[in-house]
């Protein structure tokens, strides 16, 4: 498959300023992320399309290329999601996301030394009315610690960790293969560098322990399913006195029984009869804060929305409510007696002609244009 044009992929100008091209491509990492479009194949294919076509355009000297020979300048070069290009994206996603969101971190240190504790995920489940409005909760989760009683370092007290001899401290060593040297995990201490001697009793050499903690959660009003929030420093303790990992607490928010949320607008479905459908009526309709009137003019027509302003949500990024959006739905009467059915009987025939049902007849013609097209 040949490759989109880059400036076309950031719906950019080529003569675009890189004020204007971070810009373009924030917009659409914002909206195509991942995080945002969970198991979404063509998101997910956009968002890496997008990020191919910023490292490139973003670097002065990429983009030269680029213009110069196109893809084949290039092609190669644009490594994956966060490559060492010159264009920043630690910028761009921590000023976008800010602590909603996260930024992943990843692992900091590496063999040997202290090693940064994995991240950790919770996903935390809402009511509409809770992610609507905030809500402070309590969550426990199971966690690995830092040992007390050696202090994270594996050792029993007053003793230390012993430099691995057969690595030098490495973690890694490298076995001459024929013509090739290959580098391997050191086996003696599985590639932390040192070697516990006298493992601690408490945590049985491994520097950390299992508990369960529990934490209080912020979480702001406005958040949706999909939003994350770092809890910083609250993951998996990090080893051998690295830092701990970060915790992400993952909203999902439980479908409600009468309101559908769909970003900041809410959706609610509202039975009336068929006598307030035609003469029009006043109906008594349920927002988040409470009952409101809603007036419904004479002659409504099943699956009308009617907007209620400011009734939805307010987005927990920013921005003004949302609407809350009513759709009636006209009810056809059921259980009637033989006095109703003769009303009704005696009404359908005072109709005449085609000026009662208006769907009715633009429906017909366009039925019976569609078979002379035929
Ligand atoms: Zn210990
Ligand atoms: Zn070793």
């Amino acid at each position: 498959m040949s490759k989109r044009d880059y400036y076309e992929v950031l719906g950019v100008s080529r003569d675009v300023e890189q004020k204007d091209l971070k810009k373009a491509y924030r917009k659409l990492a914002m909206k195509y992320h991942p995080d945002r479009n969970p198991d979404d194949k063509d998101a997910d294919a956009k968002f890496k399309e997008a990020t191919e076509a910023y490292e490139v355009l973003g670097d002065e000297q990429k983009r030269a290329a680029y213009d110069q020979y196109g893809h084949a300048g290039v092609d190669g070069q644009a490594g994956g999601f966060g490559g060492g290009g010159g264009a920043n994206f630690s910028d761009i996603f921590g000023d976008v996301f800010g602590d909603i969101f996260g930024g992943g971190g990843g692992r900091g240190g590496s063999r040997g030394g202290p090693q940064r504790g994995s991240d950790l995920r919770y996903t935390l489940e809402l009511s509409l009315e809770e992610a609507v409005r905030g809500v402070e909760k309590k969550i426990r989760i199971p966690t690995l610690v830092s040992c007390e009683t050696c202090d994270g370092s594996g050792a029993k007290p007053g003793t230390t960790p012993k430099t691995c001899t057969t690595c030098h401290g490495q973690g890694q060593i490298r076995m001459q293969q024929g013509f090739f040297s290959v580098q391997q995990t050191c086996p003696s201490c599985r590639g932390q560098g040192t070697i516990i001697e006298d493992p601690c009793n408490s945590c049985h050499g491994r520097g950390v322990k299992e508990e369960t903690k529990t934490l209080s959660v912020k979480i702001p009003a406005g958040v949706d399913t999909g939003d994350r929030i770092r809890l910083a420093g609250e993951g998996e303790a990090g080893s051998m006195g690295g830092p701990a990992g970060d915790l992400y607490v993952q909203v999902s928010v439980r479908e409600h029984n009468l309101f559908h949320r769909d970003g900041r607008n809410l959706y609610c479905d509202v039975p009336i009869s068929i006598v307030d459908a035609a003469l029009g009526g006043e109906l008594e309709v349920p927002t988040l804060d409470g009952r409101v009137k809603l007036k419904i003019p004479a002659e409504t027509q099943s699956g009308k929305l009617f907007r209620l302003r400011g009734k939805g949500v307010t987005p927990v990024r920013g921005g003004p409510a949302g609407d809350l959006l009513c759709r009636v739905q006209v009810e056809t009467p059921v259980n009637l007696t033989s006095e109703q059915k003769e009303l009704l009987m005696q009404f359908q025939a005072s109709l005449t002609g085609e000026k009662h049902s208006p769907q009715k007849k633009s429906w017909f013609e366009g039925v019976k244009k569609f078979f002379e097209d035929m």
